[in-house]
């Protein structure tokens, strides 16, 4: 049977036939492609086209890098959703929040040779390059030193810094994470990527000295790559800059164009509250059908996250996270990736977030098609545990 080029799970000849048993479900990336119909929607107010003779400089008029007018429509979308304090602090953009994690860690490092090299930690389940990036970048001034609870209760020795990332609401599991290290010589890089009314309640605006946040989880541009921090002390600001200038020079004209005329959109859009609606029902209705069909297994299980009440919403509502941290509940499923793999599953085992291998992360942000394979592979999944018993 001739298979889809767009789409392997597709044949037939006018790709109308769905290749149940051929098909794998992609469960893998954090692309969030389920923005995509919004955007189609609304694709007038946020197309852009740029003259071949605009912005061709390095700088802009004031000399910086930075569009001071997109910083100014990320401190009123902040204000709006109510998700961060950015009065009085400074901005910076880097090229995805990817880049700003490196940045981050090297502006809260000691700088000088007489102290030793600070001990960068995260909790399991983690983001994997909070350590990748550090191992990778080998620098003398930090060093990763595994999970934040192996120094709970030893960060007392004053000569070290201690730079712990906390992510909140969490990757894999969508907790809304706090700090777990305290102290004078205890700095948190705060990653807020998915502090969004989409994936999670917003219980009060975030206040913290390092905050990360992305356009990839907000509008969906990943491809775009634009990230910023949002940073109250000035030396670390001023750092964290160098750390940009020295590395791109700044994040591309054409990108930080195109940032704001998303977010100039996202802000008159049904009062700026439409991609915030679309977003948290999209996510919503896939995290009820996907916890309905998991509630029916024994062998499978998923996270739980309460319902909280949401400043934004002006309500209490219910869970809507980016990704279903399954656990295969089976001690003889000790690797939960092959066993969904061999059901045509493929998601990301639990060790690439320094996790058990009884758990795998799967993607709800995809393509709506992607989700209902997805979903449809796991209902077949349950189904046949049933019939097994
Ligand atoms: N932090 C977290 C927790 C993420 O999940 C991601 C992307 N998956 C990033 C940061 C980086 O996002 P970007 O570089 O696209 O801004």
């Amino acid at each position: 049977q001739p298979v889809c080029e767009c789409n392997p799970c597709y044949g037939g000849p006018r790709c109308s036939e769905f290749l149940r048993d051929s098909c794998v479900a992609n469960a893998v990336s954090g692309d969030p492609i389920f923005l995509e119909p919004y955007w189609m929607k609304h694709a007038a107010s946020s197309a852009v086209l740029v003259s071949g003779w605009h912005r061709m400089s390095y700088i802009y008029t004031d000399g910086s890098y930075i569009s001071e007018v997109l910083e100014k429509h990320i401190r009123k979308l902040h204000a709006h959703v109510g998700n961060a304090v950015t009065d009085g602090r400074y901005i910076i953009f880097g090229a995805g929040s990817i880049q700003l994690l490196n940045a981050a860690v090297h502006a809260l490092s000691p700088n000088t040779s007489s102290e030793p090299p600070a001990k960068v930690v995260a909790s399991a389940p983690y983001y994997a390059p909070y350590r990748t990036q550090t191992e990778f970048f080998n620098a003398v001034d930090y060093k990763f030193a595994g999970d934040t609870s192996l120094w709970k209760n030893n960060t007392s020795d004053n000569a070290t810094t201690f730079i712990e990332f906390v992510t909140s609401p969490n990757n894999p599991d969508g907790k809304l994470n706090k700090a777990i290290l305290h102290g004078p010589n205890v700095k948190a890089i705060y990653d807020h990527a998915y502090y969004w009314p989409h994936f999670t309640a917003i219980p009060a605006p975030a206040d913290e000295d390092v905050m990360l946040f992305t356009i990839s989880k907000l509008t969906g541009h990943a491809g775009s790559r634009l990230g910023w921090a949002v940073i109250k002390d000035e030396a670390v600001y001023q750092r964290m800059l160098e750390y940009i200038d020295v590395s791109i020079m700044g994040v591309p004209r054409e990108t930080q164009l195109r940032a704001l005329k998303l977010l100039n959109s996202v802000l008159e859009e049904g009062e700026g509250r439409e991609i915030f609606k679309f977003a948290y029902k999209t996510m919503r209705n896939r995290w009820e059908r996907l916890n309905n069909t998991l509630s029916l297994s024994k062998r499978f299980s998923v996270q739980k996250i309460a319902p909280q009440f949401c400043s934004f919403f002006q309500k209490v509502r219910g869970p809507s996270p980016a990704y279903a941290w399954v656990k295969c509940e089976r001690q003889e499923d000790k690797d939960c990736y092959s066993v969904l793999k061999a059901a045509n599953i493929d998601g990301r085992a639990g060790s690439v977030f320094s996790a058990d291998d009884h758990y795998v992360r799967l993607s709800l942000i995809k393509s709506q098609d992607d989700f209902e394979i997805l979903l449809d592979k796991i209902t077949k999944l349950v189904a046949e545990e049933k019939g097994a018993r």
